[in-house]
C-alpha cells in the first residue's frame, strides 16, 4: 500500500514508526489513521471534482471525535446519521447550517435535538414531517427540512445500494410532490433534496450516470418546490480499492463529467449548492489496524498466526460485514517491511469461532510472536462497525497521528 512508506523495517504511520506507534499507544490492537493522509485526499479530490461542488464528510464512515474534527477543517460540511453523531459533530468547528442527518427510523427525540441544534434533517417519510411540525411549534424553532428521495433508479455496480426499488431509505419519487405540497403547509423550511444512492462504488460511469440523473431529478421537481433548492446533495458512494483486480475510482472523469451536469444545475435552479458526501473515500485509506502475534502454530501443515485482535475489532477484514465471498484485506507484518524470507500463514483472532480469520493462506515476511500484523484500508467502518462485545475481549485503541 504504497501512501504509506517504510523506514527501518517498519511501515511509518503519521511520520512515526510503527513499533514506535504501538509504544506511544501503550498497548495493542490499535487503529491509526494518519492525519496527513486525510489532508492530501480531501485536497486531490478537490482538484478532480467542480470548483463550487460542497464536499461533506458522512462521519458514519469513521466517528472518532479527532477525526471529525480534523474533517470538520477541511470539508464543506458534516453528515451524521443518529443523535449520538450529530453530538459529535456539533462539539467540532463546524456550523450547525452545514450538518444534515439522514437515516430512516429517527427516533422524535433525536428530531427535536436535531430541529433544536438548526441542523437540516433530510426526512424520509410523511411521519417524520409531522412529529418536525409539531416540535417546530413546541420549540418555537422551525425544523430545517430536505427530501430524501428513493430514486427510481439504481446506482449500478455498487457494494450496497441504497436506492431504486422499494427501500427503508427515503421517499419514493412518485411521493416526493406529495411530500413538498405538505410541507409547505405545514410552513417547515424547505431546503431542498438529498439522493443517496449506494456504497463503495469503483466504476466511474455508474458514478457519473447517477449523478446526471440525481442533478436531473432535482431540476424536474424543483417547480413543486415550496421555495428555491439551498442544496441538492447528490450522495457520493465513492469507493475504494480493497482486494486484488480492483481498480481505483477515475475521480478525474467523475469530476469532468460533474461539471457538465453541474452546468445544468447552475442554469436552472442557480439557488442549489451541489454536495457530494463521502465516508470512506475520505478516510478508509488513512488507516491501519494493528494487532500483535501471540501465538504461532502449526497445524496439518499449515501455519497459524494467532493475534492479539480480530473479528470483534475488524469484521470487515473478517468478510462478514455485507461481503458475499470472503477475501483477503491487503495485510503486512508491520515492524518486518523489508523482510524477504517469506511463508505463508493463515492469520486469526483470538476468538473461539472459525470466523475469526484475519487473513486466510496468505504470503508474508516470516513472522515469530511479538510482532506486528497490519491490516490496510481501514479507516472506514472498522471498529465501530465490529462487533467488540463479543466474546469479551480487550478492546483496539484508536489514535490519530
Ligand atoms: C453510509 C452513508 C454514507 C457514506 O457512505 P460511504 O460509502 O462510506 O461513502 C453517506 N450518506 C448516507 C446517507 C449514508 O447512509
Amino acid at each position: 500500500m504504497d501512501q504509506f512508506a517504510v523506514r527501518n523495517n517498519n511501515l511509518v504511520i503519521g511520520n512515526t514508526e510503527l513499533t514506535q506507534v504501538a509504544e506511544r499507544a501503550g498497548q495493542t490492537p490499535i487503529y491509526a489513521y494518519d492525519r496527513q493522509l486525510l489532508t492530501k485526499r480531501v485536497a486531490d479530490l478537490r482538484k478532480a471534482m467542480p470548483e463550487d461542488l460542497k464536499i461533506h464528510y458522512a462521519m458514519k464512515a469513521n466517528p472518532m471525535p479527532a477525526i471529525v474534527q480534523h474533517m470538520a477543517n477541511i470539508t464543506d460540511g458534516l453528515d451524521v446519521a443518529s443523535a449520538g453523531e450529530m453530538k459529535v459533530a456539533l462539539d467540532t468547528t463546524m456550523p450547525a447550517k452545514n450538518i444534515s442527518m439522514a437515516g430512516p427510523g429517527k427516533r422524535p427525540e433525536e428530531l427535536r435535538q436535531a430541529v433544536a441544534a438548526g441542523i437540516t434533517i433530510n426526512v424520509e417519510s410523511f411521519n417524520e414531517l409531522e412529529i418536525l411540525a409539531t416540535q417546530s411549534e413546541q420549540l418555537g424553532i422551525v425544523a430545517n427540512v430536505a427530501v430524501r428521495i428513493n430514486p427510481a433508479f439504481e446506482l449500478k455496480a455498487s457494494g450496497m445500494k441504497m436506492g431504486g426499488g422499494p427501500k427503508q431509505f427515503g421517499i419514493d419519487e412518485e411521493q416526493v410532490p406529495d411530500t413538498l405540497k405538505r410541507i409547505k403547509a405545514l410552513n417547515l423550511h424547505f431546503k431542498g433534496f438529498h439522493i443517496f444512492s449506494g456504497s463503495q462504488n469503483l466504476k466511474s460511469e455508474s458514478i457519473i450516470e447517477a449523478q446526471q440523473k440525481s442533478i436531473a431529478l432535482a431540476i424536474r421537481l424543483a417547480d413543486d418546490c415550496p421555495s428555491p433548492i439551498e442544496k441538492l446533495n447528490i450522495g457520493g458512494g465513492y469507493g475504494i480499492p480493497y482486494f486484488p483486480g480492483d481498480t481505483r475510482l477515475d475521480t478525474v472523469a467523475v469530476g469532468e463529467a460533474l461539471e457538465k451536469s453541474m452546468q445544468n444545475a447552475r442554469n436552472q435552479i442557480p439557488s442549489a449548492e451541489v454536495i457530494i458526501e463521502l465516508g470512506r473515500y475520505l478516510v478508509g485509506e488513512a488507516g491501519i489496524y494493528v494487532c500483535r502475534i501471540i501465538d504461532k502454530k502449526i497445524s496439518r501443515g499449515q501455519i497459524f498466526l494467532v493475534c492479539d485482535g480480530g473479528l470483534h475489532h475488524h469484521l470487515a477484514a473478517s468478510g462478514n460485514f455485507g461481503q458475499v465471498i470472503r477475501k483477503n484485506y491487503p495485510t503486512a507484518i508491520g515492524n518486518k517491511m523489508e523482510a524477504d524470507i517469506k511463508e505463508t500463514v493463515n492469520i486469526v483472532g483470538p476468538l473461539c469461532t472459525p470466523l475469526d480469520i484475519l487473513a486466510d493462506k496468505i504470503e508474508l515476511p516470516k513472522a515469530e510472536i511479538g510482532d506486528l500484523v497490519v491490516i490496510f484500508q481501514s479507516g472506514a467502518y472498522g471498529i465501530t462497525a465490529s462487533p467488540i462485545n463479543f466474546l469479551t475481549q480487550p478492546g483496539a485503541i484508536e489514535i490519530l497521528v
